[in-house]
């Protein structure tokens, strides 16, 4: 009986992998597809000054639809980082969203964009140079970009990727870590890393605000570290209350703005240039 036990596991177990095997072929070969005709579409979510509830800049995430479904960056990101499609994907990311913000700026006035950064695009011995082309490319002035990259994958090798980033911070380009909280920094480290926004990963953000402990911690290292901090995954007007008091000075999240399509946002910045309420962009 443990036998058959076991055996009728060993096919149930077999057959699931096949199953998962086989929809992760299928998301690689609509991923090469994709990345081949360039189905990619970039959304963008706005940030706003806490203080003010001023436009700051927006976070440029990626969307693709396969197969008539929305597929989450979630799901396919990590396929395109072991398949290493992920270089041509993040050089079309980075792309245009340096287009995007260089309209933007020609049209209306400047507005920062981020773009996410993975593990393998840092690791790639020619991303800085890659960044730096697409600035001239596109004549998008540096301070106009910032690069969010997960404090996981800095921590994870910060002596190997420290020469990249005081090359990134050189061109002027913003360095901020994304998901922060959620990985192992130490203060030292911190103190030696060119960057200049952390930003409260959302599950610290979902605490608040009963239990403010990290979102605290992190806040009061920011400052410490003379570090601008933007909180994501902002959802509630209380989360946005306590943070505007804790002296968070960017917020991020549904609350504020889901992520746009590139017209609405862009209505968005006309508006506030119009308004004369986008917030100055510091030198
Ligand atoms: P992330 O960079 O931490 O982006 C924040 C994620 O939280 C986004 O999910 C955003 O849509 C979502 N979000 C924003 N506000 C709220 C909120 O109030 N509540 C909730 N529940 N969620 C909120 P998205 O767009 O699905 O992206 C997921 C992750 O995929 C991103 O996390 C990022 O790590 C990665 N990603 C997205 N676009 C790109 C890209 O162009 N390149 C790379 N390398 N990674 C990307
Ligand atoms: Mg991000
Ligand atoms: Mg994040
Ligand atoms: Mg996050």
């Amino acid at each position: 009986a443990a036998k058959t036990a076991g055996g009728d596991r060993f096919v149930f177990y077999t057959r699931e992998m096949t199953d998962r095997a086989e929809i992760r072929l299928r998301l690689e070969s609509g991923l090469r597809e994709a990345v081949a005709a360039r189905s990619f579409e970039l959304v963008y979510q706005p940030k706003i000054e806490a203080a003010s509830g001023r436009l700051t800049g927006f976070e440029a995430l990626i969307r693709w639809r396969h197969e008539g479904a929305a597929i989450s960056p979630a799901d396919f990101i990590p396929v395109a980082e072991d398949t290493g499609l992920i270089i041509e994907i993040g050089r079309w990311v980075l792309e245009e969203a340096c287009r995007t913000a260089t309209r933007w700026a020609l049209d209306h006035g400047p507005v920062p964009v981020a773009v996410n950064v993975s593990a393998r695009q840092l690791a790639d011995p020619g991303f800085s140079r890659l960044v730096e082309q697409v600035l001239q490319r596109h004549g998008t002035p540096a301070r106009l970009l910032e690069l969010e990259i997960t404090e996981t994958v800095i921590m994870k090798d910060v002596r190997h990727h420290l020469p990249t980033l005081n090359r990134l911070r050189a061109l002027g380009v913003r360095i901020a870590i994304d998901d922060f909280g959620t990985g192992y920094s130490s203060l030292a480290y911190l103190r030696q890393l060119p960057v200049d926004v952390l930003k409260i990963d959302r599950s610290f953000v979902n605490d608040l605000p009963h239990a403010p402990d990290i979102a605290s911690t992190v806040l009061a290292l920011a400052q410490r570290l003379l570090l601008s901090t933007v909180a994501e995954g902002v959802e509630t007007a209380e989360q946005r209350h306590w943070l505007a008091e804790a002296g968070c000075d960017v917020l991020q999240g549904y609350l504020i703005s889901r992520p746009l399509a590139a017209e609405a946002a862009e209505a968005m910045v006309m508006t506030a240039f119009a308004r004369d309420e986008a917030l100055p962009l510091s030198a």
